[in-house]
């Protein structure tokens, strides 16, 4: 007979999913009820609230996509993009290339702004190709590139957005939660993000936010949205509030009420000192890196706290090395993707799992491993 599955614990530092807390896993516990139950219905609209809250938006169209940070990703991209729009994507490591790969798939075209991985997005390029491109509906970036640990100025991208006249689609998967995020101050249009990082909760759910602009876009389409799942004017027949709530797929009911739970961890601790957490528990990563003659891939000022791109430590096998960490140590950290696959570690302080004790933690393997 088969056996109920035992997961081990680990000290999850890679690019997430990132630690969760008990309470959030024991939220997600409770009872199931159904997704159109009046109790759920108002449960749903403080979830909003909540997300509104996270997000620094007043945006009526807020929810949580069902579906990992992709599915909110790909969302936003065939909401907000029609065949034969023009797009201008942002291109600095895996995540871009994401968006591009979509887009395409939407039948836009595509113009890619191209930086080094591992490199902020350069502002002036963007600012130029956009004034070559007058005719560009939308500019994409990605706010924290988690698959190189870069940071994009993504309040002075937005600006550039409204200053060309197009909307703007953030990814904040990595970043919301874990680094200053203003989505109404900046201005952004369309927003995702994903609940195993900076959130702590399990993966599965991808918040979003779109501004009135972006909403008008969607009313104005000439052709409906390719996926019936994912078109926002349907999804918001269940998430629009104003007590009507038809049945269009059903809702992920035990995940919301993690999601809920950890939104209000979050709340308790307060936004801006979780930011202040995640930049100090940065530097107390930092000093014990170079300490051990670790050294980073992104320049220092374009790095992010939350993930921390690394060399593999001269001498030491890739997967041989984070095998050591895992199984001797509990600890896992991420490989590299792409072009940096073999090259860097991606040592994650999301969340949860961004507190003094992982660094310590992480001392010893990395001692272990280095024998010293
Ligand atoms: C993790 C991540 C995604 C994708 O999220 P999934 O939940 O893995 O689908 C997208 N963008 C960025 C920047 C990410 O870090």
């Amino acid at each position: 007979m088969s056996q109920s599955f035992l997961p081990p614990t680990r000290l999850l530092m890679g690019p997430g999913p990132s630690n969760v807390p008990k309470r959030v896993l024991e939220a997600m516990a409770r009872p199931t009820i159904g997704h159109l139950d009046p109790v759920f219905v108002a449960f749903m609209d403080e979830l909003k609230g909540l997300l509104q809250w996270v997000f620094r938006s007043d945006n009526t169209l807020t929810l949580p996509v069902s579906g990992p940070g992709t599915a909110g990703m790909e969302a936003c991209f065939v909401n907000l993009l029609e065949p034969g729009d023009k797009i201008v994507v942002c291109r600095n490591g895996a995540f871009g290339q994401r968006m591009v790969e979509m887009s395409e798939r939407i039948g836009a075209e595509v113009i890619v702004v191209d930086q080094d991985w591992g490199r902020a997005v350069d502002r002036e390029a963007v600012a130029r190709t956009l004034a070559e491109h007058p005719d560009a509906r939308v500019l994409a970036f990605v706010h924290a590139e988690t698959s190189t640990g870069a940071v994009s100025d993504a309040a002075a991208l937005a600006a550039l957005a409204i200053e060309h006249d197009c909307l703007s689609i953030m990814d904040c998967v990595t970043s919301l939660g874990g680094m200053t995020l203003e989505v109404d101050d900046w201005g952004v249009d369309a927003a995702y993000s994903g609940t195993q990082k900076c959130l702590s909760c399990p993966p599965g759910l991808s918040p979003v936010t779109l501004s009135e602009r972006a909403a008008e876009k969607i009313r104005a389409r000439n052709y409906p949205v390719q996926s019936w799942f994912m078109d926002f004017s349907l999804v918001m027949n269940y998430w629009g509030g104003g007590g009507k709530r038809a049945y269009h797929h059903t809702a992920p009911v035990n995940a919301l009420y993690g999601l809920h739970e950890a939104l209000l961890i979050l709340k308790e601790e307060g936004l801006e000192s979780a930011w202040r957490r995640h930049a100090e528990t940065h530097q107390q990563l930092k000093r014990m890196l170079e300490g051990l003659g670790i050294e980073f891939v992104v320049p220092e000022g374009e790095r992010l706290p939350q993930l921390n791109a690394v060399r593999i430590p001269a001498g030491i096998d890739d997967a041989e090395g984070r095998r050591y960490l895992l199984e001797e140590h509990g600890i896992e950290v991420g490989a590299g993707l792409g072009p940096l696959a073999g090259k860097i570690w991606r040592i994650g302080l999301m969340g949860e799992t961004c507190r003094p004790e992982s660094v310590t933690r992480l001392e010893q393997g990395l001692r272990g491993l280095l024998g010293r």
